[in-house]
């Protein structure tokens, strides 16, 4: 359903003549997803801001996100901010995510932004997450408390380098995009992966 415009002061960027009237519209609009597969995606309240005088239509990130969202719907995945939702409430930064599940942390980070479609197992984790208890806490076990010596590996900068020893091979996890807040939780409370079945961590 439209419902009656809003009046603006910005003046439409295509003729300069009129201002911008913004509305939001119902839209049900065809989703290739390739290989031959086409979704039919529903989107309500997507705001567009469009000029009286020359017809052109404006859209911003909002609508943006409101389209992704219903395709995600329409495609059966979860929207990018119920991965985030899932995520934080194991209080998990998506670095820990990535990790313990094996994905890189830019597949994390595109798949909360909503920059594109997750890969239909990145979707299958965050639901397990979501609906199964015993994998969830399976995983937060690798999540343990550090010894001294870990916790005394904090370099300048906020950044935590945590050893982790596997079978015979030794690497080092350094978190990477993480929110100041959860630099100085870090910092002050380092945590270091104790994989009980190693392969865990092995990234694809
Ligand atoms: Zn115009």
């Amino acid at each position: 359903m439209n419902h009656p415009g809003e009046q603006t002061d910005e003046k439409c960027p295509e003729c300069r003549k009129g201002l911008l009237v913004l509305t939001r519209r119902t839209e049900d609009f065809d989703f290739d997803a390739g290989d031959g597969i086409v979704v039919r995606a529903h989107a309500q309240n997507v705001p567009v801001k469009q000029c009286p005088k020359c017809g052109e239509e404006f859209f911003g990130p909002e609508a943006a996100h409101i389209r992704h969202d219903a395709v995600c719907v329409a495609m059966g995945y979860l929207t990018p901010t119920e991965y985030r939702r899932i995520r934080e409430g194991l209080d998990w930064s998506q670095q820990e995510l990535a990790d313990l599940t094996g994905y890189g942390v830019a597949t994390v980070s595109r798949a909360e932004r909503g920059r594109q479609l997750p890969n239909r197992n990145y979707d299958k984790t965050l639901r397990a997450l979501r609906d199964c208890p015993p994998y969830r806490d399976e995983l937060a076990k690798q999540l343990v408390a550090p010894t001294q010596d870990q916790a005394a590996e904090t370099v300048p900068g906020g950044d935590v380098a945590v050893s982790i020893s596997v079978a015979h091979s030794e690497f080092t996890f350094r978190p990477r995009a993480l929110s100041r807040e959860r630099q100085a939780e870090l910092s002050g409370r380092a945590r270091s992966f104790r994989p009980s079945r190693p392969s865990r961590l092995q990234r694809v």
